[in-house]
């Protein structure tokens, strides 16, 4: 069944409609609390400057000391960057992010009439992504059969080796690709995609919903709100210092109990040190995973922090292959793995499922800023994966992920069913899609 066309549609969703999220935060790095009203920057940066001084001066002053020296506090008091559509926090070990979802849907045809729908991640510059799969993509995998998906995955990768795209954007448009490709597998076979992929390990599917906020009132709120819901287990982002997260995370533990698994994601925030002091506290929370500590290319300094604590260590949506894997899995720098199916694709993802199986790593798949594809290929990629944990979710970021759908696709009660609909199982709304296209030029 041959490949006959391939389009890739970067679109962009203003987050208006959106009441979920959170702007009066200064966690502004996380996907799920992007502020939609940059207006108020000024107060989140105020807010930001006085917390940094605390934690810089007051609570590290023997350790950090060449560290102030160099970021100044004038350097502190210009530290969100607004840049129109995207914006950055400059003090930190943050990314850069979009105001608006921003992603690349992709669309493959068969010459059958078979059309599978696919995306890659693309949180910020989805031109950028969608040019790769016009330019390289379109001309590599178009005439080649559907069910050599994985040679394809093979192919297009190597055709990038020499120079170097090992990751970034070249490996997300191939993985919007490849989920495209299963899609359309799973439509002419007329069964869900992961039974086309080896097989169903489950029907339903755990998520977790995201929360965040800068106090614990804020967080406890969202927490509840949460519960109320119907989640089972909540994972908290936050970008504080050590006392104030440990506050946080008393006044969730006391309004939700401990009968909710909770999980705590510091966004890299960490020094090694100071990671593994947090960590120890938290022991005394009962959580289940603290998630990013620290400088996820510092894999040494992940080895020392997991092996300090026994509170288990999640990481790595940032990686994307199995070959970047190979170093994290052997020497067990964290203990549950993160794929991001929009990042990995389903081949991808599953390749560093079935490796991490070799090391009896769980893989509790992340979803971050993903749009409602990568949600639905995620969800096909937890049923299929033995060593699936946990997935992720945003009870408050889906509504805005779904507008390019022409049926409801949602979780209930903090689950997931496998759907009824063969291949992904989603019904994309191709007008919407266009709707939302930046440039149709591409
Ligand atoms: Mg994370």
């Amino acid at each position: 069944m041959k490949i006959k066309e391939i389009t890739a549609f970067p679109i962009r969703i203003n987050n208006d409609s959106d009441k979920g999220r959170k702007i009066n935060t200064k966690n502004i790095n996380t996907a799920m609390l992007a502020t939609k009203d940059m207006h108020k920057v000024k107060d989140i940066k105020k807010k930001y400057t006085k917390d940094l001084k605390l934690v810089n001066i007051e609570k590290k002053p023997n350790k950090s000391k060449a560290h102030l020296e160099i970021k100044s506090m004038d350097t502190y008091d210009s530290t969100i960057k607004d840049m129109g559509e995207y914006y950055i926090d400059e003090s930190s070990n943050t990314s850069i992010y979009s105001k608006s979802h921003e992603t690349t849907i992709i669309k493959v045809e068969t010459e059958s009439g078979i059309v599978g729908w696919g995306e890659a991640q693309s949180p910020v510059s989805p031109n950028t992504t969608a040019t790769i799969v016009k330019d390289i993509l379109k001309p590599l995998t178009i005439g080649k059969n559907i069910y050599d998906v994985e040679s394809i995955w093979h192919n297009n990768y190597s055709a990038q080796r020499e120079r170097g795209h090992y990751t970034g954007f070249y490996i997300d448009a191939l993985s919007g690709v490849d989920i495209a490709i299963w899609d359309a597998i799973g439509k002419s076979l007329n069964m869900p995609t992961s039974q086309a992929m080896g097989g169903i390990h489950r029907k339903n599917v755990t998520v977790y919903n995201g929360i965040g906020g800068s106090t614990p009132e804020e967080v406890a709120d969202m927490a509840e709100w949460s519960v109320s819901k119907g989640y089972k287990y909540l994972k908290m982002h936050l970008k504080e210092d050590i006392e104030q997260t440990l506050d946080i995370v008393n006044e969730v533990r006391k309004r939700i109990g401990y009968s909710i698994g909770l999980m705590l994601d510091v966004h890299m925030g960490f020094e090694t040190y100071n990671a593994i002091k947090l960590g120890k506290e938290l022991e005394k929370h009962n959580l289940l995973w603290l998630e990013s500590p620290s400088d996820p290319t510092d894999i040494p300094g992940l080895c020392e922090i997991s092996s300090s604590l026994d509170l288990p260590i999640a990481n790595g949506e940032w990686t994307r292959t199995k070959y970047e894997m190979r170093e994290i899995f052997e020497k067990r720098a964290y203990d549950i793995s993160m794929p991001d199916i929009a990042r990995t694709g389903l081949t991808g993802g599953k390749q560093i499922a079935t490796i991490a199986q070799l090391y009896n790593i769980p893989i509790s798949p992340h979803v971050g800023g993903g749009g409602i594809v990568a949600i639905a290929a995620t969800l096909q990629y937890s049923i299929n994966t033995p060593n699936f944990l946990l997935m992720e979710h945003s009870e408050q970021g889906h509504a805005v992920k779904a507008a390019i759908l022409s049926e409801s696709y949602d979780a209930k009660d903090g689950k997931y069913s496998l759907p009824s609909r063969p291949g992904l199982g989603l019904m994309i709304d191709e007008d919407k899609v266009e709707k939302y296209t930046i440039d149709p030029s591409i």
